[in-house]
């Protein structure tokens, strides 16, 4: 084993990225997961890249919002009712966190993460082994109602301040924007600078690129524990018993970091927030821009010749169960934005889900660990993950490199709740 040689556990999009910048940098890496790689949460999101996203989810009015919504059975946010320490001690977090100054501190920060990120995609798809669907056509929020325009209007200020350009438009301008759609809406807000991308297209994409490059790949292998001497983690132990030699760890284990740290007596507040989406296969009609139906919380992203639709945030654990009403909720969100938009769903429709590893302040882990010398963490990135994934492992591998990082990483520190 060479002296700059990592192991990573967890192959979605933050591992696979830090695999790539790694693995440039002169390390010898080895990507290990549980699964085979080929369907997870990085794969079937709504693959939008979003330097629009620069408010972290704890927000002020997130928490009244967030009780309205708890008394709808087809509302896009839903927390299952049951005693769990980890989930009631995230919901305090987020709690406190809600407030102007944390949204203050976190905007500039979470706008250059996104805004780096996207020009990291940016690089990675003019390489020739890549191709998948990185467009900039920008993000649109459409609201139907006086009081999300107000909001949404607020959010257009906060984007100028910021240096973000963000078009607030009436219905004739939006539909200069989408001819082919018959808009039931009252107005929306244009993001020319997002981007949007096919993630299933990419994640492939990268796994053949980094084998091309000598990157090992440990697939069907669930770490259970670790074995560790003073502060030095030495081994990983897999479900089947195998025992892995290791010189660095890097966890990007997603919304199942906090269970597997609990192994290592390392507490993080992360919760999984588990979401649905359908992918129509060539729709005769579809949006052409990347939109996000404001008061339902659904996203719409144009993807090679299909259309995929995602949404709801479930606190209900990592499960396989599919929550039918809130499905409905997404699905009977769509005709009442646009009159002509038909979505095929049926009993047979397959439904993809994924989960969302959350922090209650909305901002990611990304560092070292003080406890273990050898250990890195990358997770965290809630709602926002597909597009922070390569801002996020270019700055683990400057870590890991001892190069001065492009974003302090204050606001990331893994021990911050303390
Ligand atoms: C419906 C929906 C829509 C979304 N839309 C967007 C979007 O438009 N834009 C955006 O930026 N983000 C979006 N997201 C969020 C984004 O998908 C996630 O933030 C991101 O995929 C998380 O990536 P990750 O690499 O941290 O974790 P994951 O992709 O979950 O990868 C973690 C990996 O770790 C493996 N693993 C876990 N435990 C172990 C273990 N013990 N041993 C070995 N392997 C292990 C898992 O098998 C998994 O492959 C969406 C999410 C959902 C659910």
């Amino acid at each position: 084993m060479k002296n700059n040689s990592i192991h990573i556990i967890g192959g979605g999009i933050v591992g696979l990225c830090s695999a790539w910048y790694l693995q440039k940098e002169g390390f010898e890496v080895c990507i290990i997961d549980r699964y085979n790689l080929s369907n997870g949460t990085s794969h079937g999101n709504a693959g939008m890249i979003v330097p629009s996203h620069f408010i972290p989810m704890a927000s002020p009015g997130i928490i009244a919002q967030g009780l309205k919504w708890l008394l709808s059975n087809k509302s896009p946010f839903f927390i299952k009712p049951r005693l769990n320490l980890d989930l009631m001690q995230w919901l305090w977090r987020f709690y406190r966190a809600a407030n102007h100054q944390h949204v203050e501190t976190c905007m500039p920060v979470l706008y250059h993460l996104n805004e780096w990120s996207k020009q990291l995609y940016k690089e990675i798809s003019l390489n020739p082994d890549f191709d998948f669907g990185f467009e900039e056509r920008g993000l649109l929020m459409l609201y139907k109602t006086e009081k999300q325009a107000r909001e949404e209007e607020e959010l257009a200020e906060k984007a100028h301040q910021l240096g973000v350009n963000a078009a607030i438009m009436d219905l004739p301008r939006l539909k200069t924007l989408e001819p082919e759609m018959d808009l039931d809406v009252l107005g929306g807000i244009y993001f020319p600078g997002d981007a949007h991308l096919y993630p299933n297209r990419f994640i492939r994409q990268m796994i053949a690129a980094l084998k091309q490059r000598g990157v090992q790949f440990l697939v069907n292998t669930e770490i259970v524990d670790f074995n560790v001497s003073g502060r030095q983690i030495t081994s990983l132990t897999s479900r089947s018993g195998q025992e892995i030699k290791v010189q660095n760890v890097l966890l990007t284990t997603g919304a199942w970091t906090g269970h597997l740290l609990k192994k290592l007596g390392i507490k993080i507040h992360l919760i999984a927030g588990k979401g649905y989406s359908i992918t129509i296969k060539k729709p005769g009609l579809r949006p052409c821009i990347p939109t996000l139906l404001s008061e339902a919380k659904v996203a719409l992203t144009p993807m090679g010749d299909d259309l995929r639709i995602g949404g709801t945030l479930e606190l209900s654990g990592v499960s396989d169960h599919i929550n039918q009403r809130r499905l409905s909720g997404i699905m009977e969100s769509i005709p009442a934005y646009y009159r002509n938009l038909e979505v095929p769903f049926s009993p047979s429709t397959k439904i993809w889900q994924g989960y969302r590893p959350c922090t209650p302040d909305g901002m990611p882990y990304i560092g070292k660990s003080s406890q273990l010398s050898n250990m890195i963490l990358g997770t965290g990135h809630g709602t926002m993950g597909m597009s922070l994934g390569p801002a996020t492992s270019k700055l683990i591998s400057q870590i890991m490199t001892e190069q001065d990082t492009e974003i302090d990483l204050h606001a990331f520190r893994l021990n911050r709740f303390k």
